[in-house]
């Protein structure tokens, strides 16, 4: 299904140009607009998902080896020296375009760029309790 509003279903069905890194049936993987470092691309799907709750599993199946496929390129054309995968669900984790969307973000000596989170120091009862919910 596409949705007629949504840029991202027409990026990857190629209604709209892009600047594409990598096509197969399923995925378009363009380079981001506004690149956290160079050569910042998305991978979407050509079908409309919302975000990964409403990514069919076939589908899930698939996103990482085309990730895979990204990671060798940047590795092997752009020399990046380390990667960075990020996948945004819902406002509050910062998804901004509500079409599901797998950021690979390769990284650079010295690129000056913070991916990542401020780690916190919960007591083990609450670790606890968080894995007795989540079994
Ligand atoms: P999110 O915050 O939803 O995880 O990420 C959305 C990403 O899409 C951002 O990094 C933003 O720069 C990128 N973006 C938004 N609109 C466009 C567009 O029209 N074309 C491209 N190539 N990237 C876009
Ligand atoms: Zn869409």
């Amino acid at each position: 299904m596409k949705l007629d509003n949504c840029i991202f279903c027409k990026i990857a069905n190629g209604e709209i140009p892009s600047r594409t890194v990598y096509e197969d049936a399923d995925f378009r993987a363009i380079l981001d607009l506004g690149p956290a470092t160079k050569g910042h691309t998305l991978i979407l799907p050509k079908e409309h998902a919302a975000n990964l709750y409403e990514l069919p599993e076939e589908t899930a199946a698939k996103v990482l080896p085309v990730a895979k496929k990204i990671a060798a390129l940047m590795q092997e054309k752009l020399g990046c020296d380390g990667l960075n995968l990020v996948q945004n669900n819902g406002e509050v984790a910062g998804q901004t375009v509500k079409h599901f969307h797998l950021h690979v973000i390769p990284r650079y000596e010295g690129d000056g760029q913070t991916i990542l989170w401020k780690p916190t120091e919960p007591a083990a009862e609450e670790l606890d309790g968080v894995l007795a919910k989540l079994k």
